[in-house]
């Protein structure tokens, strides 16, 4: 075991869980057992409920101004240690270097947002009557919660920190039980960014304390990003006990090309949507859908694809449970009469042979009722369907239960025009393979993709992490009294 055992981080320390239950943290890149991971109860999950609440009166009264300090300090710490923090989450999620360094920019990016938020979160203020004036202002909620995924060990925990904490709540992090250990590193960082104890905990666990967090009743808030089948489950359980929730759940991406598009522009975009971070993005593009004779450019998204070589410039994919999930779904189609371009199945890296990998694959001729068409397959998978007419291209995408992210690649403004406008996604590409809007623009999907209202990240996130008052204030008697004083 290379780390030692990971612990829970309450009140400002680390600590045992209550329960004797571990996991092991596997490593992809090379199947080393990293560390174990403790299965907390909800007995833990209440210790860091009572030590956020007993946090919150402190850290709430704070000004805003005042608490955003930490996260100037919290960033230049991210700065300072972004190869350790890299490479930790290369280690434990299986990306490659060069990514993992992209996903911790990205957590100190997400931190620069939450630095700027006193500019954003000022209330409103106006006479409304002679002497009489109503003011808004954006108050804390009190203790929240964070469940996430394993996709983004740094980043998706800090779509959600920086934020809800400089807004004034205090949080419990529920990390991903198969990357648990840059989360810890988080927390140690908040601390000697200068975080007072019990404003930033983490419990341990799975599915039992995601429900504990939906039950308990001293958490305010709860926000999910994970698969679409547990973000009902944690949208439907937080809100049947009366809590905010916001649960971003899976996606299939569409790429519509057509054939006016660049040519290798395209190929490049495709491939690196499909490829990066070996598919495990909720924004990869995992769906094309060639509109006409788009050949040429199908050949050289092949070129494309050949050049993304396993353990080089590809990472791992999560699980042995996962590689044999992504090659099930290539057999699969396959079979049922796809033909497939470039077969990823069945990689192996020399010196790394317990590792779990899965090379870049392309499908062609997918029928839209295909599994590789409809699914989520969370691996460097690309679907490739044939259509006549932009419209049918569309109604393939509209008729997917998701509704993360789609794509178009032409050079024809009004096609993309049409797509904007067609297409049932949260957030779309106009010759952009990963629409993924920039701070302070915030991101969400739509349909499955999404339950709850407004966006987990910018200034969308201010309305889901604080509440508004509203002051009537009256000081002149003299105005005397009317219907609207
Ligand atoms: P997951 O849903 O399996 O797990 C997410 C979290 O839920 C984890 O912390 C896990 O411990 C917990 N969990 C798992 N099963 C549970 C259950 N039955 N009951 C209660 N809690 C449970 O997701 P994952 O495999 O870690 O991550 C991949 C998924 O996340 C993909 O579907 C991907 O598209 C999605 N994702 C979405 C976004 C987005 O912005 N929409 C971003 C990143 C990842």
């Amino acid at each position: 075991m290379k780390y030692p055992g990971i612990q829970n981080y309450i009140n400002g320390k680390f600590v045992d869980a209550s329960s004797e239950r571990k996991l092991k943290v596997i490593s992809p890149v090379d199947g080393n057992f990293l560390s174990t991971v403790p299965m907390s109860t909800a007995r833990d999950l209440d210790d860091a409920v009572k030590a956020a609440k007993a946090a919150f009166p402190s850290w709430s009264k704070l000004p805003i101004k005042e608490r955003v300090q930490v996260f100037f300090r919290y960033k230049y710490l991210l700065e300072k240690n972004l190869k350790e923090l890299a490479e930790l989450v290369q280690e434990e999620n299986g990306k490659i270097y060069n990514e993992a360094v992209a996903e911790v920019e990205k957590s100190i990016e997400l931190t620069e947002f939450a630095c700027s938020l006193p500019q954003l979160v000022t209330g409103e203020i106006l006479e409304v009557s002679k002497g009489v004036e109503c003011r808004t202002e954006h108050v804390p909620l009190g203790v929240v919660a964070s469940i996430v995924p394993f996709n983004f060990p740094s980043m998706v925990p800090n779509w959600t920190i920086p934020n809800a904490i400089a807004l004034g709540n205090c949080m419990v992090l529920k990390p991903s039980e198969k990357v648990p250990l840059s989360s810890g590193r988080l927390a140690q960082l908040l601390k000697e960014a200068g975080l007072p104890d019990g404003v930033f905990n983490i419990v341990n666990g799975d599915s039992e304390i995601v429900e504990a967090i939906c039950d308990h009743p001293g958490i305010q808030a709860v926000s999910f990003v994970g698969s679409t089948k547990v973000a009902k489950i944690v949208y439907q359980r937080s809100t049947h006990n009366y809590k905010r929730a916001l649960a971003l759940g899976g996606a299939k991406n569409h790429l519509m090309v057509l054939p006016d598009a660049k040519a290798d522009m395209t190929a490049q975009n495709v491939a690196a949507s499909m490829s990066g971070c070996a598919g495990q993005r909720c924004m990869a593009a995992s769906a094309m859908v060639g509109v006409g004779n788009v050949d040429h450019i199908i050949d050289k998204i092949c070129e494309e694809a050949k050049k993304i070589i396993p353990g080089k410039n590809l990472g791992a994919v999560i699980s042995k449970e996962s590689k044999e999930r992504i090659e099930k779904y290539i057999t699969e189609a396959e079979q049922q009469g796809a033909k497939i371009l470039v077969d990823g199945r069945g990689a192996i890296v020399e010196g790394k042979e317990n590792g779990t990998y899965v090379g870049p694959t392309v499908i062609d001729y997918v029928k839209p009722d295909m599994a590789v068409a409809k699914e989520e397959i969370f691996g460097p998978v690309l679907s490739i369907m044939r259509t006549g007419t932009l419209d049918e291209a569309i109604a393939i995408e509209n008729a997917s239960p998701y509704g993360n992210a789609a794509s178009v690649f032409t050079q024809n403004g009004g096609y993309a025009r049409y797509v904007m406008e067609k297409a049932s996604a949260g957030m779309i590409g106009v010759n952009v393979g990963v629409p993924v809007p920039r701070e302070p623009f915030s991101f969400g999907g739509w349909n499955e993709s999404k339950f709850g209202v407004g966006d987990i990240t910018g200034k969308s996130s201010i309305e889901f992490w604080t509440k508004l008052k509203k002051s009537t204030t009256k000081w002149n008697p003299e105005a005397g009294i009317n219907w609207m004083s």
